[in-house]
């Protein structure tokens, strides 16, 4: 059997993890990890665009590439009247280059079009389902990048789920097995409590890399066995 799957509900609208004390779970991940705080705002347009180029590279890539488009770019305007080419071309190291700078001028050109101008600061003034509706209408933009977005730059209360922390959700029982990245993410922005979206979201990549590993996870040492329900089927 896989390390994901002992048993699984399937994906349907009546999935409910309500039954899962998740207050303990992100207690008892807060006493082993710390308790991680969101301080500042950011401008939610760089924000997004870091994210875009954060796709499928490491955080170091991302960054260089990021650094090399605002240094070529000094401003949106500058890289919204350079051809989708040299956008790539700049962004070449962090891959999916020709994707990302697809990517990137579509959204430039959608803010201009829509606003006059190209900024995102109007995110900050929003609710978080009001944000989330609105960043749904650019193309290639998906839930996770969404939810990035909102809760870093922003500080408002939506969920980004990665693949490391869809692993755990799974295997904990707080997802289905089967489900949409845009369904996941509904239903962990339904559950979170207010309050505890970061530290959630942290604690879980910090999970990931120390116990709750792709292979083999240390379910002896994990602080969150006894809510889990493949640690309870392999212990
Ligand atoms: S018991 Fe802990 S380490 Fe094991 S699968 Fe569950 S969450 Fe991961």
């Amino acid at each position: 059997m896989s390390a994901s799957s002992p048993r699984r509900a399937e994906d349907t609208e009546e999935f409910s993890a309500g039954e899962k004390p998740i207050r303990y779970i992100i207690q008892n991940l807060e006493r082993t990890y710390g308790v991680p705080l969101n301080k500042r705002t950011s401008d939610p347009l760089d924000m997004l665009v870091k994210i875009i180029l954060s796709q499928a590279t490491s955080d170091t890539n991302s960054e260089r590439t990021f650094a090399a488009l605002k240094k070529r770019f000094p401003t949106w305007d500058a890289a919204l009247r350079a051809r989708e080419s040299t956008i790539a071309e700049t962004i070449r190291a962090g891959g999916l280059a020709n994707q990302k700078a697809k990517v990137i001028k579509g959204l430039l050109r959608q803010l201009t079009e829509q606003h006059g101008e190209i900024s995102l600061n109007f995110l900050h003034e929003m609710k978080a389902a009001e944000a989330v509706a609105y960043l749904k209408q650019f193309r290639g933009i998906g839930p996770k990048t969404i939810a990035c977005t909102l809760l870093f730059a922003c500080r408002q209360e939506v969920f980004p789920l990665d693949t490391h922390i869809f692993r755990i959700l799974r295997r904990v029982g707080l997802i289905p097995q089967k489900c949409t990245d845009e369904r996941a993410h509904q239903l962990m922005n339904a559950l979170v409590p207010e309050g505890k979206f970061y530290s959630f979201h942290v604690n879980l990549i910090r999970h990931g890399r120390a116990l709750c590993r792709p292979r083999e996870p240390l379910c002896e040492r994990c602080p969150i066995v006894e809510y889990c329900d493949y640690g309870n089927w392999k212990i």
